[in-house]
């Protein structure tokens, strides 16, 4: 189990997303059928595939905090949806966030939450959703409080991120009786209640990824 954040940790995390974004590719490509235009599975598919590449060369980036500024820039420029432009700017916030002058590149749990912060702000700054619009903004929020609380219990990076994790699945089935203000589902008015939104369900395989490779 790590005790800090460092760049292997951070490129394993990118990798699990990936391959977890490729096992649920069809669900989530479902649950946007649903409630928007069936893309999100392809569009995360096609995103995290450029990320690995982009990761790939022996002389890839360095730091944690360079992963991520990588990948996120990867996922702007590679993904045409709205998830695209908003996992990229999360992304890149965290790998900001972590990447201050005063510190060492590796972080440990109190650092990550502060980044994880960020990137949240990030997110809302970028998509302008707030709590109940039924968006990954959604499971962002208490999956980022879940890491604080265990943070402030005491817990490791591994622990703090499993409570996020199980903070996040949580927060995605509860998107399900909401109904969409933000993005285009928010297009269905009350027909978008009953349907699990799509970018709150990857941003669940996110977070689980992050739990597991710091377990591991
Ligand atoms: P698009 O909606 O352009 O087809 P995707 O299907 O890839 O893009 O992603 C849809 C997901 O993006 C939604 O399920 C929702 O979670 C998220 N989303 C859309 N608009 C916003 C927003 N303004 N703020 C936060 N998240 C949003
Ligand atoms: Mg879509």
């Amino acid at each position: 189990m790590a005790d800090l954040f460092d760049a292997g940790l951070a490129r394993a995390w990118m990798l699990r997303t990936a391959a977890a974004v490729t096992r649920e590719r069809d669900r989530l490509t479902e649950l946007d059928a649903a409630i928007g235009d069936g893309d999100h599975g392809a569009n995360l598919q096609r995103g995290f595939t450029a990320v690995v590449s982009a990761l790939d060369s022996a002389d890839g980036p360095s730091t944690p905090g360079a992963v991520l500024v990588t990948a996120g820039t990867t996922l702007i420029s590679s993904v045409g949806g709205a998830s695209g432009p908003l996992y990229g700017s999360a992304l890149r916030a965290l790998g900001k966030a972590l990447a201050t002058p005063t510190a060492g590149p590796d972080a440990d749990a109190e650092r990550m939450l502060a980044a994880l912060g960020a990137a949240r702000d990030a997110l809302q700054r970028l998509g302008g959703a707030v709590a109940g619009d039924k968006t990954m903004v959604d499971v962002w929020i208490p999956a980022v409080a879940g890491f604080g609380f265990a943070v402030e219990g005491g817990a490791t990076l591994a622990g703090a991120a499993q409570s996020a994790a199980s903070a996040a699945e949580a927060a995605a089935k509860d998107t399900i009786p909401l109904q969409a203000h933000k993005g285009r589902a928010s297009y269905l008015g009350s027909r978008s209640i009953g349907h699990q939104d799509p970018g709150a369900t990857s941003s669940g395989l996110l977070f689980r990824s992050l739990a597991e490779v710091l377990t591991d």
